[in-house]
């Protein structure tokens, strides 16, 4: 007990998280789906905060054109014959012993989205593909879990935060799933490290938020980020009264 609030101190010294809220953090549950930039990034965060359970997915390996932004994996990883999440879940491990971990290696998608969200308190966003988020974004709506959702390509990123109920939707953001489907990605028109970074810090920093029954503090609206030409702002997103999401309640 004494070891655990030495551990969390620097948190619970924090005005918005306190013992309370770092208590509720140890007692919460996250999905991190994709273990690429975002997801190493954002369940390390999550595991040194104390998060009691991390689910965490992926389908690949590590490889060589990851380690300039994956900062869970190293040179020492590329010839182990390991999953990112097998890797993933030893480093895990390795910064809070106290923390479970449910490590899959598989892709997330429409076959095992249900399963993979069963029982959590919020899903954090860290795929790379637009399709996928579509599979989330529904089933969230219908267990009414908290996303956050978050991408980088190039220097821009994006984050939002998704209250079923309460705010709008990726579809309400995108309704037409075939018009965000040629919108570049890391793969096709490559992403800067911090960039990634700097998304899966305010990802793991909204999710912070909910766990710690702070969701009133929670970003409003699109976070529209230009990591370049250091341009940061939130852009008001409505609801759209033809989506899906509009039968939910909170
Ligand atoms: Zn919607």
């Amino acid at each position: 007990m004494h070891e655990q609030i030495d551990r969390f101190n620097r948190h619970i010294l924090l005005r918005m998280i306190g013992p309370e809220g770092q208590k509720r953090i140890e007692a919460s549950r996250v999905f991190v789906a994709g273990l690429g930039a975002l997801g190493s990034l954002i369940s390390i965060l999550l595991a040194r905060a104390g998060v009691g359970f991390l689910r965490i997915a992926d389908q690949d390996n590590p490889e060589l054109h990851n380690l300039h932004r994956q900062v869970l994996y190293d040179e020492a990883d590329l010839n182990r014959g390991l999953s990112k999440a097998q890797v993933a879940e030893e480093r895990l491990r390795a910064a809070n012993s106290s923390v479970e971990i449910h490590a899959v290696t598989a892709a997330v998608g429409a076959d095992n989205v249900e399963e993979l969200t069963e029982g959590v308190d919020v899903v954090v966003d860290a795929l790379d593909n637009i399709r996928t988020r579509y599979f989330i974004n529904d089933v969230v709506l219908k267990r009414g879990i908290p996303y956050v959702f978050g991408g980088a390509v190039e220097a821009a990123g994006n984050v939002m935060t998704i209250i079923p109920g309460e705010t709008p939707c990726l579809r309400c953001l995108w309704p037409d799933s075939s018009a965000v489907s040629g919108h570049p990605t890391a793969a096709t028109h490559g992403v800067l490290s911090s960039a990634a970074a700097t998304v899966a810090a305010i990802e793991a920093t909204e999710t912070l938020k909910l766990l710690a029954g702070r969701t009133e503090d929670r970003l409003r609206g699109l976070l529209v980020m230009d990591l370049w030409h250091g341009s940061f702002h939130v852009a008001h997103v409505e609801r759209d009264p033809q989506c899906i999401c509009n039968g939910i309640r909170p």
